[in-house]
């Protein structure tokens, strides 16, 4: 056996979470359970989801309407014990927090919120290379809003040459934007590279030349330890699909800091942000719950949310702390095997150290990417492609194992022989 298999097998043996790949469904292939690298992309299934949603389905038939208001859950209220669950994932207050609607359209909610231009500051800025539906949002908002996207909307780029931003670069154009900034609209973690943004100094920054900062943590929600109140971030939103594992489509969030709850912020609202013991009355005058849940349009869409809360029991037990430390052990050894096994053949484009790398590797194949890709996916390792020439993997501490991470980097080797 080499050295490198016996290390990740004691590794796995050592690993006190590796209980919790038991509580998914493991893709298979052929019958066999495939290395599934994916779950920045869709998050596994927990097996509690359909019994969750069965719960729901069976309240539903036996009290139909009265559904909102029996049980121990009752729907009108469903998010109560749900939000303390994100509270630890997000380092958040609960207060802090509301589950709603899907992340692009919450975009969308919390620029009218939050972008607010006046006199000459009229500028956002965001990461260049932003996932589509960021910067689709942001172009389409500042349209609609009578603002010129292309004179507005700045991009930080890495330098000539380098794939990652660093961080000097974003501190650096928050102070040259200055009093003409209004927004920083960043990600948390980049889809595409893996980097991970230093969210605290970004936000401490912004602040100082008196703009707001809001965070699009789709890659960072239950990847990397967050501590959104601590840090002052005005807001935030994310999906739950992802690293959350929460279902296709899943029900995003937002976060909005205390700050801001008795703030008049100008807001699209709706019945479910309507105080709740006014809600009823079906009068006319909109009076924000006082927190975030003020900033909910609509009812609570339960199946959905009721999958959401069973997945996030599981972080729960494991915590993030657990998790985090977990994930940096399997992504620093899945960067180590990988340089040594296949260095000639890639390069690996995420930073290799922390805190600016989390789960995920983008492996940036020197020469036929699309085939490494697909060979891997022919011998059971599901990665995902990102044109033009990036194969993007990330073990999650939840259900990947030492021994995967050991044989992708094996198969990759082999791939190049
Ligand atoms: C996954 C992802 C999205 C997807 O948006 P939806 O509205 O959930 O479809 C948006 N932004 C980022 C940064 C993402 O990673």
């Amino acid at each position: 056996m080499s050295e490198k298999l016996a290390l990740a097998q004691n590794l796995d043996a050592q690993d006190e979470l590796k209980h919790f790949r038991h509580r998914f469904f493991i893709p298979k292939r052929e019958g066999k359970e495939v290395i599934y690298l994916c779950g920045n992309s869709l998050g596994l299934q927990p097996k509690a989801a359909s019994e969750a949603i069965q719960k729901e389905l069976d309240k539903w038939a036996q009290y139909g309407v009265e559904g909102h208001f029996v049980g121990e859950q009752p729907w009108w209220q469903f998010r109560k014990p749900i939000k303390p669950l994100l509270a630890g994932i997000l380092g958040a207050k609960v207060s802090e927090i509301a589950i709603m609607n899907s992340l692009t359209t919450n975009l969308h909610l919390l620029l009218v919120s939050f972008y607010n231009p006046v006199g000459k500051r009229t500028k956002v800025l965001m990461e260049a290379g932003a996932f589509p539906s960021d910067q689709y949002a942001l172009e389409t908002h500042l349209h609609a809003r009578g603002i010129l996207p292309d004179e507005n909307i700045i991009e930080v780029a890495p330098l000539a040459g380098e794939h990652t931003l660093r961080t000097e670069s974003i501190l650096q154009a928050i102070e040259q934007i200055g009093d003409e900034l209004a927004l920083v609209m960043f990600g948390g973690v980049n889809y595409y590279t893996g980097q991970v943004f230093e969210m605290q100094k970004i936000t401490q920054k912004a602040h100082e030349v008196g703009a707001k900062v809001g965070f699009d943590l789709a890659h960072a929600v239950g990847n990397v330890k967050l501590e959104l109140n601590a840090w002052q971030v005005d807001f935030a939103t994310w999906c739950s699909y992802k690293y959350l594992n929460s279902g296709p489509g899943g029900v995003s969030g937002i976060f909005i800091h205390e700050k801001h709850h008795h703030a008049d912020l100008p807001r699209f609202g709706g019945w479910w942000g309507q105080i709740e013991n006014e809600r009823f009355l079906m009068k006319k005058g909109f009076k924000p719950i006082a927190d975030a849940d003020g900033w909910q349009l609509s009812n609570e869409p339960i199946l959905p949310m009721a999958l959401h809360q069973a997945s996030l029991q599981i972080f729960h037990e494991a915590t993030m702390e657990k998790l985090v430390a977990k994930s940096n052990w399997l992504t620093h050894y899945l960067y180590e095997w990988l340089i040594e096994l296949a260095g000639k053949h890639i390069e690996i484009i995420t930073p290799k150290n922390l805190p600016h790398r989390a789960a995920q590797l983008s492996i940036f194949a020197k020469s036929r990417g699309k085939e490494l890709h697909n060979f891997l996916l022919k011998n059971g390792i599901v990665t995902d492609w990102r044109e033009p020439n990036v194969v993007r993997m990330a073990p999650v501490p939840l259900y990947n194992t030492f021994t995967e991470v050991y044989q992708t980097a094996q198969k990759v080797a082999e791939f190049y022989k």
